[in-house]
């Protein structure tokens, strides 16, 4: 029979971290602490720590003798948290160290089910937990969506359509306040939608390490077929690789031109089903209504594939979607919960302060006790706005959640460090660097001829060893959504015969993402060379 690394912890009176540094002794692989070992394992774990508490050295390798005795082991505690002991299971700072280290490492030996491993695996610690338990033991969860697209193609209209026809209604006939997402009941089942359109709300959560989308809807309006927001927010989803369906809204119109649509899709090698490729497109109007239902049903589709699980059981991690302060109540932060469950009394740890919930309420402003995965949830008690993005973690008392926001202090301010020298020798870290093989950029240019003719030197500049990823190519001034897509795909951003605004330069100096504007095509393409000859040339 098999056990999750955190109900052994548990179970042995250990903390999480001891277990998966002993699993890393050991040399098995495991996604999360909610990954499961065989009985093997499990006995090699407890035969360590017996000898541990023996007094003996830890055992060394794979032929660690069974301990018939597990669960009276006595536990070993890493310093300095005796007082919390069993309950102590549930950190962030242990959390974020699991996820890293499962990005990096190859799936269990114990893997049953490939399907189970979500494409977006490699993304940050508030990503669902990916499991390699057997499919049934952990649920499935609703999928989150996010519409983006060029403005007035329909972003607010589509989501509108979907809260009236899709929210079941609320009784005291309540005004249902906007809090940053709300919950749609379909015939397919539950689909959660976040309601602050565009990819701003989108790249501001993702540039702060979450991401809180399972899926992106792109809308297009009928007639006016693809614009360049359409083409950010497709890089968006693209560079978060969060599946996508094309929306073609407005059919209503008489103007409304579908095909033209789709041949244009396919020119930003989006190409529909109908023409042969994989890019579900729905035609849709969000004034009558038709085809909303099959959008809806899409989603569900999408999400089936997606294999979307999430634990209640497990640890708990959030990310704010939206955060205001009211008058009369105060902080009112919406989270996202994306793993485990949370209950009103529990710390919950974010940015660097910590909180007590007081209260919660849903998205319909319904009081509730406790909220499970892909539940958005209005919640009291912070006393100062967070940030959207911000990831948040629970603790169980006061004294674990300063634990923890002294953890996170720290680790800012490693990466703070980590950041500065980067920005000082960039072309020497990309050197570096053996394995990238990919130079990430954002073309910005005066006119749609100059875009094209940069695009054009650049291709022949590809190499086998080094790809150049235009991950977007727009006309105009670099804005701060192209900063925060630079930031999180670090990339660099150039501009030809355009410059940055001031506020959008402050932006890329803070996040340190290079941003640098040419007058004369060679000069431009200079650097893209410097760029590559950094990544082909590596130092050991
Ligand atoms: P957003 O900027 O993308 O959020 O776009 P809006 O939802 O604000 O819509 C822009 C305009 O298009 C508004 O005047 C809407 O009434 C109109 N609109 C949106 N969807 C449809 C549609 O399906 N059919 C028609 N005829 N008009 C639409």
């Amino acid at each position: 029979s098999k056990v999750r690394i955190y109900t052994l912890a548990k179970d042995l009176g250990v903390e999480n971290q001891k277990l998966l540094e002993i699993l890393d002794s050991l040399g098995v692989a495991y996604k999360s602490v909610s990954s499961t070992l065989d009985t093997e394992t499990v006995e090699a774990i407890s035969g360590i720590l017996a000898e541990e508490n023996a007094g003996g050295t830890p055992a060394s390798g794979e032929t660690a003798a069974p301990a018939t005795t597990a669960p009276d082991v006595q536990q070993a505690q890493p310093e300095g948290t005796q007082a919390a002991a069993p309950q102590a299971t549930t950190t962030p700072a242990l959390k974020d160290d699991v996820t890293q280290t499962a990005s990096a490492s190859a799936p269990t030996p114990s893997t049953t089910s490939p399907s189970a491993v979500s494409q977006s695996s490699t993304a940050v610690a508030t990503e669902a937990p990916v499991s390699e338990a057997p499919a049934s033991e952990i649920p499935h969860r609703s999928p989150v969506v996010t519409i983006m697209g060029h403005v007035d193609h329909g972003k607010t209209s589509l989501l509108d359509y979907i809260r009236k026809t899709k929210v079941a209604a609320k009784e005291a006939g309540g005004i249902t306040q906007h809090v940053g997402a709300f919950e749609a009941q379909t015939s397919k089942g539950r689909i959660v939608f976040i309601d602050t359109p565009g990819h701003e709300a989108f790249t501001t959560i993702r540039a702060r390490g979450a991401n809180v989308a399972d899926i992106a809807i792109i809308v297009v309006a009928a007639d006016d077929s693809i614009m360049p927001q359409t083409r950010e927010a497709i890089a968006h989803a693209q560079a978060a690789k969060v599946p996508l369906i094309v929306a073609i809204n407005k059919i209503d119109l008489p103007q409304a031109d579908v095909d033209r649509v789709k041949t244009d899709l396919t020119m930003v090698n989006l190409v529909p089903e109908d023409f042969g490729g994989d890019t579900v497109v729905v035609a849709v109007s969000a004034k009558t209504g038709e085809g909303v239902e099959d959008l809806l049903e899409y989603i569900s589709l999408t999400a089936e594939l997606e294999d979307l699980r999430a634990d209640p059981k497990g640890e708990f991690s959030g990310v704010v979607i939206e955060s205001k302060v009211d008058r009369q109540s105060g902080v009112l932060a919406t989270v996202m919960v994306q793993q485990g469950t949370l209950h009103v009394g529990d710390f919950l740890v974010v940015g660097e302060t910590y909180g007590k919930i007081k209260a919660m309420t849903d998205t319909l402003g319904g009081r509730i006790k406790s909220a499970g995965p892909s539940t958005p949830v209005q919640i009291l008690g912070f006393s100062e706005a967070p940030v959207s993005g911000d990831k948040v973690a629970s603790a169980t008392n006061e004294h674990t959640a300063r634990e923890k926001v002294s953890v996170r202090v720290d680790t800012r301010r490693t990466v703070e460090e980590a950041r500065a020298q980067r920005k000082l020798s960039l072309e020497e870290m990309m050197g570096s660097l053996v394995e990238v093989r990919e130079v990430n950029l954002i073309l910005r240019a005066d006119t749609q001829g100059s875009v094209e003719a940069i695009q054009g030197i650049l291709a022949k500049r590809e190499s086998e060893e080094v790809k150049l990823n235009v991950m977007l190519a727009g006309i105009g001034a670099p804005t701060e959504g192209d900063v925060l897509l630079a930031s999180t795909a670090e990339a660099t951003i150039l501009c030809f015969s355009v410059s940055a605004s001031a506020p959008v330069k402050k932006i890329a100096d803070q996040k340190a993402v290079d941003l640098k504007s040419f007058k004369i095509i060679y000069e431009l393409i200079d650097e893209v060379d410097r760029l590559i000859k950094g990544n082909v040339e590596p130092v050991f």
